[in-house]
């Protein structure tokens, strides 16, 4: 098998399924509890809250709450902070192109009588400050904005809006779950206010991951209950998680230079190989600003589904867009964003890498899926193919 989808998720690394090991049956402790089996736990929560906070850039342990996912640091955020900030105002920004988690909160806080600004993006997914500058209004309460896109790679200019932000009363929250790990990510460079990071995409385990709030951004909770995470988070602690996420994410940062000059070199040969074996595809995303290990693209004639199908058979594993909506049957936001019609956008394939991927499975999946498109292509109809070389080629490929 060749696992070309970690964009979807990441196996645990097993440095951090052995550092989560002791804290299933030997150190159980509840760290809320004063003797010592508890204290234990407490301390590894402390580590890996420290972890996480050297990895981001946080002036402060005290600056990262743990949450039971990377979309609950996200609802957290959003509905937390609109929550919180209502009486100055009910707007919140956000862009066309943002996960679900965020996509589905700023719904709900509609619902809840906020008013809701969707930015659009360009061709290659990227929002336009000065539509931004546009946007904000005095009541402008939170502006949130991914740091890079889980079905295009491309990667937003966080500090750039931080800096049209500086004076302006909005929190910046940036979803950066497809970019901890992956790049550089510094929350004082980047200027943010919140930050969403989940361990599940970075080596570490599923159903665990954190939220960034720079000290004095107090979110309401949008769980009830025992008053963990400083009242931010009820609930007894996934100590072993969160171990786990400790461990990833120190990896991770350690380890980053040299996987992402790896993945880039990797990625632009499989961008290469797949763009001069197949006539008619296209890269989506930014051509240079995107994420190390993504590499994107729709080709003509081609129906997503129909090709993962196909790919699976032989072994390679890979997504249409995002593993979010590829149950849901209608084709992805983020291509509808970047201007592709639903006949084009419904023929596309995410490839995401692991630095260790070998150029032996490169090659292997490359002529895989290059036999998989072309044998899709020779099927379809020949007005459909003209169709994507006016609307894709035409518009500059
Ligand atoms: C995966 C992902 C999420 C959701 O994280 P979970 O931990 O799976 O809930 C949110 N935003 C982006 C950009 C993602 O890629």
């Amino acid at each position: 098998m060749i696992y070309l989808d970690n964009a979807a998720t990441t196996p645990v690394r097993d440095e951090v399924l052995e550092a989560m090991l002791p804290f299933f049956k030997q150190f159980y402790g509840n760290p809320s509890n004063v003797y010592s089996l508890s204290l234990l736990a407490r301390r590894a929560l402390d580590g890996a809250r420290e972890a996480v906070a050297k990895a981001i850039g946080a002036k402060l342990p005290a600056e990262i709450f743990f949450t039971g996912s990377g979309t609950e640091a996200d609802n957290l955020a959003i509905l937390g902070l609109a929550r919180a900030r209502k009486d100055l105002g009910k707007h919140i920004i956000t862009s066309a192109v943002e996960h679900h988690a965020v996509l589905h909160a700023c719904d709900q806080a509609r619902s809840e009588g906020f008013e809701v600004t969707r930015l659009p993006v360009d061709k290659f997914g990227v929002i336009d400050l000065e539509c931004l500058n546009k946007a904000l209004r005095e009541d402008t309460i939170l502006v949130s904005i991914m740091l890079a896109n889980n079905e295009i790679g491309s990667l937003q200019p966080i500090a750039e809006i931080a800096e049209i932000l500086r004076k302006h009363q909005a929190y910046l929250h940036t979803d950066a779950v497809q970019a901890v790990g992956h790049i550089k990510i510094d929350v004082q460079e980047l200027g943010v206010d919140a930050l969403s990071l989940s361990a599940h995409k970075f080596g570490g385990p599923k159903g665990v991951g954190a939220l960034y709030l720079r000290t004095g951004v107090r979110p309401k909770a949008i769980i009830y209950g025992g008053g963990q995470e400083h009242g931010l988070r009820s609930g007894t602690e996934n100590v072993p998680g969160i171990v786990g996420l400790g461990k990833a994410i120190t990896l991770a940062t350690e380890e980053l230079s040299m996987n992402s000059k790896l993945l880039k070199e990797k990625r632009d040969y499989i961008i290469k190989e797949i763009s001069r074996d197949i006539e008619l595809a296209k890269l989506t995303g930014h051509p240079e600003r995107r994420l190390p290990g993504n590499a994107s693209f729709v080709f003509a004639g081609v129906e997503g589904e129909s090709l993962l199908m196909q790919l699976d058979r032989q072994g390679v594993c890979a997504s249409a867009g995002s593993a979010c909506s590829a149950s849901a049957l209608g084709v992805s936001h983020v291509l509808e964003a970047i201007g592709l019609r639903p006949s084009i956008a419904k023929g596309s394939l995410r490839l995401s890498l692991a630095p260790d991927i070998t150029y032996e499975d490169i090659d292997k999946a490359v002529s895989i899926i290059v036999k998989s498109v072309k044998k899709l292509q020779s099927i379809a109809p020949k007005a459909t193919l003209r169709k994507f070389v006016q609307e894709v080629e035409g518009a500059g490929k």
